[in-house]
């Protein structure tokens, strides 16, 4: 018996959805559809200083307003603490994590990865981070459209944060323990998340829990040839006529769009995009594909 297919997108509400997370929220929804799985959303607010007031809503609507229905209740990392107290917990009584009171400034002195100096620290000091002992380091992974993914050394075998100083819970902990508790079978996401990949497979593997599989999309990049981010001011989705950017997206993703796009429900659309969805289409390399000012339709609205 095969396991049923569990997707799912993971915004965090930093502000609304651009361009670059529509890509891996209708990626993660494609697969999701193509696999006849669920498809849930998870909202990752686990950093208020970091987010903006209203964002998760708008986050919510935009999703509906682009036709990507999702199952189930949303879960709200705000909600799930004692989730990840108990699994901080569990990791601290196996021998696996650690407090650590180094500073950025001597991590990056020596190179940039944490060299385990706290390793041996018997009491528990204050103000202290609690970084995870990774004695077995993964030395590569598969990703489902670019295939064997070798990690880098210095990476994969750095003992890395789960608990912050700042006594916030650790995004790589957060996202192991609830893509655990969802039962998700793959993530499909940005590229920019294959070093937190390689994080997260150790993660499961020490708390001895089955990793998902793995879907790296490209990136959108703005013309001066970063990463769409919120950081950076990506402009907001537009709220018109979704069909245009959908279409967008799809090509993008190295899709074939369907025609007369006009003329149809964006329901219709996703519906085709679902039964065309093949992901060795999918480009490999990042590319510049922000969003025009000019639409397709005389009818947009914005
Ligand atoms: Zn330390």
């Amino acid at each position: 018996m095969t396991c049923p297919y569990i997707g799912r997108f993971a915004p965090s509400p930093s502000g609304p959805l651009h361009f670059g997370s529509l890509i891996a929220a209708l990626g993660s929804y494609l697969q999701a559809r193509a696999r006849q799985g669920r498809w849930l959303v998870r909202i990752e607010d686990i950093d208020p200083p970091r987010e903006m007031p209203g964002a998760a809503d708008q986050i919510l609507a935009q999703l509906e307003h682009y036709g990507l229905r999702w199952d189930g209740e949303v879960l709200w990392q705000s909600q799930r603490h004692e989730a990840y107290r108990a699994a901080l917990d569990k990791l601290m009584q196996n021998g696996m994590s650690y407090y650590c009171t180094c500073h950025r400034s001597r991590i990056q002195q020596i190179g940039g990865y944490y060299d385990g100096d706290c390793r041996y620290r018997q009491r528990r000091p204050h103000n202290a981070a609690i970084r995870l002992k990774v004695d077995h380091p993964i030395r590569q992974f598969f990703d489902q459209r670019r295939g064997v993914i070798v990690c880098e050394p210095a990476l994969a075998q750095e003992d890395f944060i789960i608990h912050r100083r700042d006594g916030l819970f650790a995004y790589n902990l957060a996202v192991v323990v609830d893509d655990h508790f969802q039962g998700i079978t793959e993530v499909v996401r940005g590229a920019d998340l294959i070093e937190p990949t390689v994080r997260q497979i150790t993660l499961f593997q020490q708390a001895g829990w089955q990793a998902p599989h793995w879907l790296h999309l490209p990136l959108a990049l703005n013309a001066d040839g970063n990463k769409l981010s919120k950081q950076n001011h990506a402009a907001a989705l537009p709220d018109g006529d979704p069909r245009f950017t959908l279409c967008q997206a799809l090509r993008f993703l190295g899709q074939a769009v369907p025609e007369g796009v006009e003329d149809t429900t964006v329901e219709t659309l996703l519906n085709t995009a679902v039964a065309q969805w093949d992901i060795t289409s999918i480009p490999v390399n990042d590319a510049q594909n922000g969003l025009v000012a000019t639409t397709a339709f005389s009818n947009d609205s914005h």
